[in-house]
């Protein structure tokens, strides 16, 4: 690529960053492939927890490439060479196909959890991208309010008219907007007003630094209680121990996600933990005493 622009480019790439292009140019065909076959693809599922109650309200669907060779690639690493190349634009409706089916699967048997799809912001700004959502939910019946979006803090702000306009329309079709990694980014109270979002997920590295530094805690408190005021659902991603569970819990935070309470995992796993809880199910699928 660098020879096309002049033979003299080449002398500012350093090993590393030619290693990394190679990288990231297989990546992408063999990201091309595995959508052709998407055995290699599957989505795991991790539990969202009501910090009141401690059961499980919701999960959120997140998205798995076991590669041929490598074994499992990380989406931090395949999800923004999918989202430069444009590959995204499948990648996520092959995720909204599945999660939907699953989450249609789960109202049939009577489990009564949400599911939450991460959204990239190409896949929002596409056009079709409210009428797709409706027209696979209306075709497993699924009602619009059990689907949340995630869409994460810092893209949100790049392209704020048309973002608006587009968040507008889905929280128009019923379902649930979130902001992803809330904090990172910079969203002012004024915009977070304008913005059709019920829920705000804080990023996980306040959870690990409130734990450590009591500014940061009272930070999140802040994020929290500015979020209250303004009737946004508050759920903290990442929580690894009970302190920060219940720090969080204190900080008046609605609901948390992480380890301490489950891992991302497999749909047979996550039906087996749920099978466990009868609470989840309606009293006719209900099993044992
Ligand atoms: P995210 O949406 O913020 O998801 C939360 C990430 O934190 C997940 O990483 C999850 O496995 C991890 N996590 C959960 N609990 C804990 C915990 O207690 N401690 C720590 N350290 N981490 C925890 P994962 O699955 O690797 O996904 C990374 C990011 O990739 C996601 O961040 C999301 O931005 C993106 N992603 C994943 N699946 C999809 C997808 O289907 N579509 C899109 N557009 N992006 C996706
Ligand atoms: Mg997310
Ligand atoms: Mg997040
Ligand atoms: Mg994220």
């Amino acid at each position: 690529i660098a020879k096309d622009e002049g033979g003299n480019c080449f002398r500012f790439f350093q090993p590393a960053m030619t290693t990394y292009m190679t990288r990231r140019i297989k990546l992408e065909q063999e990201l091309r492939q595995a959508l052709a076959d998407p055995s290699q693809l599957r989505l795991f599922y991790q539990p969202k927890v009501d910090l009141g109650s401690g059961s499980i309200i919701g999960v959120e669907a997140l998205l798995r490439w076991h590669h041929p060779e490598e074994g499992m690639i990380s989406p931090m690493e395949f999800i923004p060479i999918a989202e430069d190349s444009g590959l995204i634009l499948d990648l996520g409706d092959w995720v909204l196909v599945q999660a939907l089916e699953q989450l249609s699967r789960w109202q049939r048997e009577g489990v009564a959890i949400g599911m939450a799809i991460n959204v990239s912001v190409k896949q929002l700004l596409h056009r079709d991208l409210c009428d797709r959502i409706l027209a696979l939910s209306q075709q497993q019946d699924i009602a619009p309010d059990a689907v949340q979006l995630e869409i994460t803090e810092t893209h949100i702000m790049n392209d704020m008219g048309r973002i608006i306009a587009a968040l507008c329309a889905l929280d128009k079709a019923g379902f649930t907007l979130a902001i992803d990694d809330f904090g990172t980014g910079h969203s002012s109270l004024s915009r977070l007003r304008d913005l059709p979002v019920k829920v705000l997920k804080i990023d996980k590295s306040f959870v690990k630094n409130a734990m450590r530094d009591k500014k940061e805690a009272q930070i999140v408190k802040a994020i929290i209680d500015m979020g209250h005021s303004l009737d946004k659902t508050i759920i903290a991603e990442g929580i690894e121990t009970q302190e920060q569970m219940q720090l969080l819990t204190e900080l008046g935070c609605d609901e948390g996600q992480g380890y301490l309470f489950a891992r991302p995992m497999p749909v047979e796993e996550l039906d087996l933990l749920l099978r466990q809880n009868a609470q989840y199910w309606h009293p006719k699928d209900r099993v044992g005493p």
